[in-house]
């Protein structure tokens, strides 16, 4: 028996690329003979894109079920929000903007097949602004250096997880994460492909260079302790040396005497380290907050409504559409 899929594709204000998206995946997924289920997650979209998916759901209901979150969670929160629905043996991640070339999806499932628990990927070209591609080398680098996790391309979000790494990750409770590097933490046997990528189909991209910031942050403070112990040793080693710069003076002050120059030097060097403390104090806060926010525990995401047809008739001939609206919140 073919292991199942579920494809987990997370949505916000997509209204303009949706329907390109149906048309590519779907075949592609038919190509595959395997029962499959695509799992939309519409994170709070503001335009029409709920109502293209139900009246995609409505088309496909046996191979189509949609979450609609209640507000914007964000792009990791709602592929989470998917893994907590899905059922597939096999689940696999896809941005709704046809970046992630659907016909790819075949090599995932080959890997899987083949006994990869996690497969990561790397865009073999890939199609994004300058700005983007700096940010996104400089952020591998800096992830590469603080956390065990490797991974060559973090920003692919084509991937695939098998079942046992999905219930890990469902038994995870982080308010804030990123769920390629999650995954990774407990894959048993990672392997990683190359897969093509595409400029994006329609609309624009959901990430300002603010809320990347704010993602690479997640990543860091969610896997690494590094930013913190960094502050540690370099103060360390900075009070060595003032130390030595103070003995220095005294013994100066007793053999040549008091000196009054070089007020401004010592300025400069104060306020350089007025700085890099402020740095670690905001290093600080970065998990301070975290852990602040993981204390209240607050629903990390809440559902407003699932679309999707009851599993006791799925089978029948005779089949039974059901919109939940739940109330749910995890
Ligand atoms: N997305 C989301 N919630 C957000 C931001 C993005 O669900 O708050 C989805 C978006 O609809 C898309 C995927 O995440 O399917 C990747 O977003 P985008 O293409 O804008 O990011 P980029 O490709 O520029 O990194
Ligand atoms: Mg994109």
């Amino acid at each position: 028996m073919n292991a199942t899929l579920s494809i987990v594709i997370p949505v916000y204000n997509e209204e303009a690329g949706l329907q390109h998206l149906y048309d590519r995946l779907y075949p592609a997924l038919d190509q595959l003979r395997r029962r499959y289920e695509v799992l939309f997650v519409d994170d709070g979209s503001t335009d029409r894109s709920v109502a293209l998916l139900r009246e995609q759901f409505q088309r496909r209901p046996d191979s189509t079920r949609v979450i609609v979150l209640a507000r914007n969670a964000g792009q990791h929160m709602a592929i989470l929000a998917g893994f907590a629905q899905s059922r597939g043996d096999y689940v696999i991640t896809l941005d709704a903007d046809l970046q992630n070339p659907p016909e790819e999806i075949a090599k995932i499932v080959a890997s899987m097949d083949d006994g990869a628990d996690y497969v990561g990927t790397v865009r073999a070209r890939r199609h994004d602004v300058y700005w983007r591609k700096a940010a996104s080398r400089l952020m591998n680098r800096v992830r590469e250096r603080t956390t065990q996790i490797r991974i060559s391309d973090q920003g692919c979000m084509l991937r695939g997880y098998h079942r046992n790494i999905v219930d890990a990750i469902n038994r995870c409770l982080e308010v804030s994460t990123f769920v390629p590097a999650l995954g990774y933490t407990f894959a048993r046997y990672p392997v990683e492909i190359e897969v093509e990528h595409a400029e994006r189909k329609a609309g624009q991209s959901k990430y300002s260079l603010y809320r990347l910031i704010r993602l690479n942050f997640d990543l860091m403070t969610g896997f690494s302790v590094a930013p913190l112990q960094f502050f540690t040793m370099a103060g360390t080693a900075l009070a060595l040396l003032s130390l030595l710069g103070v003995l220095g003076l005294a013994i100066r002050r007793l053999i040549v005497g008091p000196e009054a120059e070089g007020v401004f030097t010592l300025f400069g060097i104060a306020f350089f380290l007025i700085g890099v403390l402020l740095i670690g104090l905001g290093v600080v806060g970065e998990y301070v907050g975290r852990i602040y926010e993981q204390v209240r525990q607050r629903p990390r995401y809440t559902i407003a409504a699932v679309l999707e047809e009851d599993e006791s008739t799925q089978a029948q001939p005779q089949q039974q559409r059901s919109e939940r609206y739940v109330g749910g919140a995890e």
